[in-house]
């Protein structure tokens, strides 16, 4: 959410490349998808998060291409395809299949019954009804593929139809094993061969001198944590020995995508909290423009910063402020969001248990700092209208209004904080500060 201000990125991302020279993909041109490593090596290291999209983009449009001889390129097209999970031996951990989600066409019978129903609301049905006859025979077709030269995946349609599931959902997971032998072991070889090379727990081995996971935290990780701007992210170390740093989040998760394991832009410096907060989740979706896009903000995109934004509103402002000037009190603050807020802030927000809408009622880690905010606002209760008066007076031996609006804007200049990225909670304070010296 909040944008990772990077300096000598151009030497960094020079040294991060450097550091994995010594990775490469066993240059076999029977399979694909190590071709593909090979040649996108350099973009998955260095490539720039967008560059990271592009490349799950191509991966699918390879799967695809390898899969053109069986149903699965008939039922889906690559946006509809996700792998969603990398199955393992439980003992030994290697793994033996991997898990694709696709969507698959609704039942012909239930959206028959969907058409209808609309179509009962309508007096003119007929030309409706023409729409509808033409859609269901190449429907059908694709319903009741007969010539799959897969008894598997007529296995599975078989159950899915006998099973409830299978009418309420409209997804169809398939194994990679399913589909063709050597597709399986092409495509398993690529994720083996990702996690070999690239290995984070190498990386992030205290062992590593030279370029590692601390070298790194240093040279990018800011004062807070860029997902939730609370806690503070700080490497400890002496010329001896390195103590602690910041956790790395794997914005795209390395579990699904383990050739993003050390890429520069996917290693984000975060706190315990937000890194466990997240988990595995998978934050890439299609977009409405048909293309890869990521759900939540990504600390590496500029224009994902929410700095400038206006994201947090205190309810029932005007009493809190007069709670604090006249009374003195420890006021009932209760943090809102701003309406219209984007999905992806919305997304992340929920993602890292910052604020969620449950049961219509705000919760999350920023609805438990009411003291720190009604200390920030208390601020302005040492600065009433009539301190303001005084000071006014005083510098300029008369009072106006003109007077006591531009020391009020100086007031509040220092109260707020310029850089509230590098502030723990900076952000959630200016946002009800901002809200609060309304009330003045
Ligand atoms: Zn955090």
């Amino acid at each position: 959410m909040y944008y990772i201000e990077l300096k000598n990125t151009e030497l960094l991302l020079k040294q991060h490349l450097a550091h994995f020279e010594y990775i490469s993909f066993n240059c076999n041109n029977d399979n694909p998808f190590i071709v593909f490593l090979n040649t996108n090596r350099n973009n998955i290291l260095i490539g720039s998060p967008t560059k990271h999209l592009e490349i799950i983009n191509d991966l699918y449009q390879c799967i695809l291409t390898e899969t053109q001889t069986v149903p699965l390129s008939e039922y889906c097209d690559f946006n509809t395809m996700k792998i969603i999970q990398i199955m393992r031996n439980n003992e030994t951990k290697n793994i033996i299949d991997i898990q694709f989600e696709l969507v698959w066409p609704m039942p012909l019978k239930i959206l028959r019954n969907k058409i209808l129903k609309k179509l009962n609301k309508r007096t003119d049905k007929s030309d409706i009804l023409d729409i509808f006859s033409s859609l269901a025979s190449p429907l059908q077709e694709l319903i009741n593929y007969k010539n799959s030269p897969l008894d598997t995946i007529d296995d599975i349609v078989n159950y899915k139809r006998q099973t409830k599931t299978f009418w309420k959902q409209e997804f169809l997971t398939l194994h990679a094993s399913q589909i063709d032998p050597s597709f399986h072991k092409n495509l398993v070889n690529m994720y083996l061969a990702c996690e070999k090379e690239f290995n984070y727990s190498l990386f992030s081995s205290k062992e590593n001198k030279r370029w590692s996971a601390y070298q790194l935290c240093k040279a990018v990780a800011p004062r807070i944590c860029p997902y939730c701007n609370r806690n503070h992210t700080p490497v400890i170390s002496n010329a001896e020995r390195d103590f602690c740093r910041p956790e790395l989040d794997h914005f795209i998760p390395k579990s699904i995508y383990p050739m993003f394991a050390v890429s520069f832009y996917n290693l984000i410096p975060s706190c315990h909290s937000c890194n466990h907060s997240k988990q595995a989740l998978d934050v890439i979706k299609k977009d409405c423009f048909d293309k890869f896009s990521f759900k939540l903000c990504h600390p590496h995109v500029k224009k994902d910063d929410v700095t400038s934004h206006s994201i947090f509103t205190l309810e029932n402002t005007q009493d809190v402020v007069e709670q604090l000037i006249n009374y003195n009190s420890s006021p009932n603050i209760t943090v809102g969001l701003e309406p219209n807020l984007e999905t992806k802030i919305l997304n992340s927000l929920e993602a890292f248990h910052l604020s969620f809408n449950f049961s219509n009622k705000q919760q999350g880690f920023y609805h438990h700092h009411d003291k720190e905010i009604s200390d920030s606002l208390r601020l302005i209760y040492h600065y009433p209208k009539t301190a303001l008066n005084k000071l006014n007076i005083l510098l300029y031996q008369n009072s106006t209004s003109e007077n006591i609006v531009s020391l009020q804007n100086l007031l509040i200049e220092q109260i707020m904080s310029t850089d509230c990225k590098n502030e723990s909670l900076g952000k959630l304070k200016n946002d009800c500060l901002k809200e609060a010296v309304k009330y003045w």
